[in-house]
């Protein structure tokens, strides 16, 4: 294993989250839709029907290009990819040949080897989705919704040498895709799809060994186990003195293992030539800068801000720009917050998204806003409430969307810090607690937290925790 090194390509196809087709006005995502629901003379391929390019597509195709950093070209060209399958109702894919959207690009992502990573691509093209065939009650179906939902392809070049870096690529992309807004990027929906190419040689080499490549894999842990399993199985051929056939493999999640579907077309097979009914699409400089006017600062840029202004840990950064919404929702209230930023990072990356992940919340219907959780913040910073009834206030703003000092104010949250009244709790606490006591005397010193936890029960849970820690060990003392 250790003399060889795995070179891998992966292919994506994104759907581009527009609410109309490429080249007509059917509506694109049909996940809730029956089958051949969004279907019309166009997408199907009736004869004597034009296509319409969609604007949107062409913007959605266009900030993509320019997030992967890819050359967004004045002129590009659409064609006609011939070949014959079911799915396909017209007999051929409207797709772009040699002259497409995005000459050239890459995507930059901490590897899991520590070290930046690159990985190129060498061109992106906008082209239109075929239907679906499935076996359903021992009959051969076809659903024709997909028909026409508009794609971008891309395939990186052979810059990937781990399945765990193509694993991180493909995270990487999905965040890009729906940090930019371009795509959902639901692998499980097929809005994100990949077909993996794979091949070995020893390390050392730089020549290209005959490759082959995987498809049907749905989700980033199946790339994962398929390149690993594709990997093993060409280190024993090659082992065994066979040689690797270019084969197109399929990859069967459910049993773990890569089956041989067909030997490929070549790009002869299918007789490209130029769409006679698209004109060539013109992209101006005017248009350009206008659909990139709000273009958004991307996830890594974001990430080493976090780290350089506000002196966050990687780990927080990571958490922060994980997703675009997190981001701004920090960045708002880090805003509005006077002290330690880093306060404000972990009141969010641990309190508010347990939070969130325990209610069952949407993160876009947070009714908790930046300034009502800097508020919470403030207040125990100034020792108005403890951190407890804190955390709590996160749960009630959430649940009611009132602001937190009103909530403190009308249920007489406000905290407990008188010497005397707490001093007079904790003895009877004690009192009540003779084994307790016993124990801690012996040794057990644990058990301070213990009694603090049953003062806490007798005072509404708004007792200075600290002091009360202070007062016990005096008393115990
Ligand atoms: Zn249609
Ligand atoms: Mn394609």
């Amino acid at each position: 294993m250790e003399q060889y090194e795995a070179v891998i390509g992966l292919e994506t196809h994104i759907q581009l989250k527009t609410k109309t087709k490429i080249f007509c006005s059917c509506k694109a995502d049909s996940w809730n839709d029956s089958q051949n629901q969004n279907v019309c003379p166009v997408c199907s391929g009736l004869p004597g029907v034009l296509p319409v390019l969609n604007q949107e597509a062409v913007v959605r195709g266009v900030l993509l290009a320019y997030a992967m950093n890819s050359a967004i070209q004045p002129i590009s060209i659409f064609d006609r990819k011939n070949y014959f399958y079911p799915d396909l109702p017209k007999g051929y894919q409207i797709t772009q040949f040699d002259k497409p959207l995005g000459l050239g690009g890459y995507l930059d992502f901490p590897s899991t080897g520590g070290l930046p990573c690159r990985v190129t691509i060498a061109k992106m093209h906008l082209e239109e989705d075929a239907g679906k065939t499935k076996n359903e009650n021992g009959a051969r179906q076809i659903d024709f919704n997909r028909c026409g939902v508009p794609l971008i392809e891309m395939v990186t070049g052979p810059d990937i040498h781990s399945s765990d870096d193509a694993a991180n690529y493909l995270t990487r992309l999905r965040q890009l895709l729906r940090w930019v807004g371009v795509s959902d990027a639901d692998m499980e929906k097929g809005q994100l799809r990949c077909d993996a190419n794979v091949s070995i040689r020893k390390k050392g080499q730089t020549h290209l060994n005959t490759k082959t490549e995987i498809k049907n894999v749905n989700s980033i842990e199946a790339v994962r186990s398929a390149i690993e399993t594709e990997i093993a199985r060409q280190i024993e051929e090659v082992e065994k003195g066979n040689r690797i056939e270019s084969w197109t493999l399929e990859w069967d999640d459910e049993n773990k293992s890569l089956k041989k579907m067909r030997s490929k077309e070549t790009e002869a097979d299918y007789r490209y030539f130029r769409e006679p009914d698209l004109l060539p699409l013109q992209i101006t400089k005017d248009w350009l800068d206008q659909i990139l006017a709000d273009f958004p600062e991307l996830p890594l840029q974001r990430r080493e801000r976090f780290i350089q202004t506000f002196g966050l840990s990687e780990y927080d950064a990571e958490i922060l720009t994980s997703e675009r919404q997190l981001s701004e929702y920090f960045l708002a209230a880090a805003g509005l917050y006077k002290g330690d930023i880093k306060r404000v990072s972990n009141w969010l990356t641990n309190d508010v998204l347990r939070m969130i992940k325990e209610s069952g919340s949407e993160p876009s219907l947070m009714k908790l806003s930046p300034a009502y959780l800097v508020e919470i913040i403030e207040m125990v910073d100034a020792g108005q409430i403890n951190a407890n009834t804190g955390k709590d206030l996160l749960i009630k703003v959430q649940a009611n969307g009132k602001s937190p000092r009103k909530i403190v104010e009308s249920e007489g949250l406000d905290m407990i810090a008188d010497d005397g009244a707490i001093r007079q709790m904790a003895q009877s606490v004690l009192d009540e607690s003779p084994k307790e006591v016993a124990a801690y005397k012996s040794g057990k010193v644990g058990l301070i937290g213990f009694f603090v936890g049953q003062l806490m029960k007798k005072m509404g849970g708004k007792a200075d925790a600290q002091l009360a820690k202070k007062i016990f060990e005096e008393i115990l003392q």
